[in-house]
């Protein structure tokens, strides 16, 4: 982009004005919500009614299509912002921010989809994403569905065991081979939009948490231009955006899930410490272990996010596949999703049985039953198997 191109697009919004704005969205939007969104297996509409308000769906979108311009640090701070409300609600946002990030890192220079991001500025559109398929499960580098070209159009059908918020959304990102005769891992990725599609529901969304995410399984039938297929392979996606982006923002909501079970941890301390005044009482010493947790899951979430923000800048496309790299995007995911479950136990057993009971102030049922979501999405086992076969082939540590 040229100095003069520059000079007139808007600056984006500062971080920290940002995400003031974002926790009273959280504070006024969301939270109020979040028991409802939960307790009903609802989508939350005030929360992205909010969200919309703000024009935060196009916050990836760089400024050149109308979008915030926001960097991958900022959508992760917002995602952490959001998960301190309702964790359902930032799942969402952060799962709709992949999908955009997959546009906008693959296929801006193709007018179909610089226009559509335009579009999706304007009409802050949702965007969902179904990569998991009945008879490959979570391997998302695998599909057995294959896309049809004929004539400048294209025909997909997929049997999508989960999509979340698909009956939703405004579009699904759906992978798939990329033609009938293609290998199992030759996939592009297309886009759905709404009007291109019916959809099948095949199965309830009745969870332990995430129950917001409204996540049932699709059958999709779609047909539409053929330019409304990524032009990048999807390996080169999946690399470079699909998976590290998913580990990152996951993480950052994971964070504000696990930091707002703390900070309600710490009102139960603080209001012992009240009753006992000039004597700590044993619940802050389990509150400073509980944050020795917490800080390693920041620690781990901090040094991968620098690390792909640097690699994004650089923009090396070999650096995504290395080994090493996709190993500490793993462990990063292996981290986060074990230590969330392990911060919000340590603050019930701080907070007893007021964390317990699902009608008080410091209730974190809905925060544990989220928490146990996290080693599911792409399972750790999954992800501990890919970790093993890198392990093997890498030379040295
Ligand atoms: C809240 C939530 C929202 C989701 N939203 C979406 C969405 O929007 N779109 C979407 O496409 N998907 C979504 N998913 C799906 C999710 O990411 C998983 O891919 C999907 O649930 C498949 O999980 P599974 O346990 O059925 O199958 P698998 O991941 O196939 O795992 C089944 C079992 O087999 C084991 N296993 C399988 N393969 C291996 C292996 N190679 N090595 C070791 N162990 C293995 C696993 O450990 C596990 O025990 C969502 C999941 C959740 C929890």
């Amino acid at each position: 982009m040229n100095v003069a191109r520059r000079a007139i697009l808007p600056a984006p919004p500062d971080s920290r004005a940002l995400l003031e704005r974002v926790h009273a969205i959280g504070r006024e939007a969301v939270a109020p919500h979040a028991d409802a969104v939960d307790r009903d297996a609802r989508f939350p509409h005030e929360a992205f009614a909010a969200l919309k308000a703000e024009k935060l769906l196009g916050a990836y979108v760089p400024a050149e299509c109308g979008g915030m311009g926001l960097d991958v640090s900022q959508v992760a701070q917002v995602c952490e912002a959001l998960g301190h409300h309702c964790a359902s609600t930032a799942m969402i946002f952060a799962m709709h921010q992949i999908q955009v990030a997959c546009i906008v890192h693959h296929a801006l220079d193709a007018p179909f989809f610089r226009d559509y991001a335009r579009e999706l500025v304007a009409r802050q559109y949702l965007l969902a994403s179904a990569t998991t398929e009945l008879g490959v499960g979570g391997d998302a580098r695998s599909s057995v569905c294959a896309v049809k070209v004929e004539d400048g159009r294209f025909t997909l059908e997929k049997q999508a065991p989960v999509i979340s918020y698909g009956a939703t959304a405004d579009a699904i990102l759906v992978t798939c081979r990329r033609s009938e005769d293609a290998a199992r891992s030759d996939q592009v990725q297309v886009l759905v939009r709404r009007q291109d599609c019916a959809l099948r529901q095949l199965s309830q969304w009745d969870t332990l948490g995430f129950r917001g995410t409204c996540s049932p399984g699709f059958e999709v039938k779609s047909a539409g231009d053929a330019a409304q297929i990524l032009p990048a392979p999807y390996a080169e996606i999946h690399a470079r955006t699909q998976h590290p982006f998913a580990h990152v923002v996951w993480a950052s909501l994971w964070v504000g899930l696990a930091t707002d079970a703390l900070n309600r941890a710490r009102g139960a301390v603080r209001s012992e410490a009240r009753k006992t005044p000039g004597t700590i009482p044993l619940s802050a010493t389990r509150l400073a272990e509980a944050d020795l947790v917490l800080d390693t899951m920041r620690g781990t979430l901090a040094s991968t996010l620098a690390e792909y923000a640097r690699l994004l800048a650089q923009a090396d496309p070999d650096a995504f596949g290395d080994y090493r790299f996709v190993v500490r995007m793993n462990n990063l995911k292996l981290t986060a999703s074990q230590l969330v479950v392990d911060v919000v136990g340590r603050a019930m057993v701080i907070c007893g049985i007021a964390g317990y009971r699902n009608d008080s102030k410091l209730s974190l049922g809905r925060h544990l039953r989220d928490a146990t979501g996290a080693g599911l999405m792409v399972n750790n086992d999954r992800i501990l198997g890919q970790n093993a076969t890198m392990q093997v082939a890498l030379r040295e540590g």
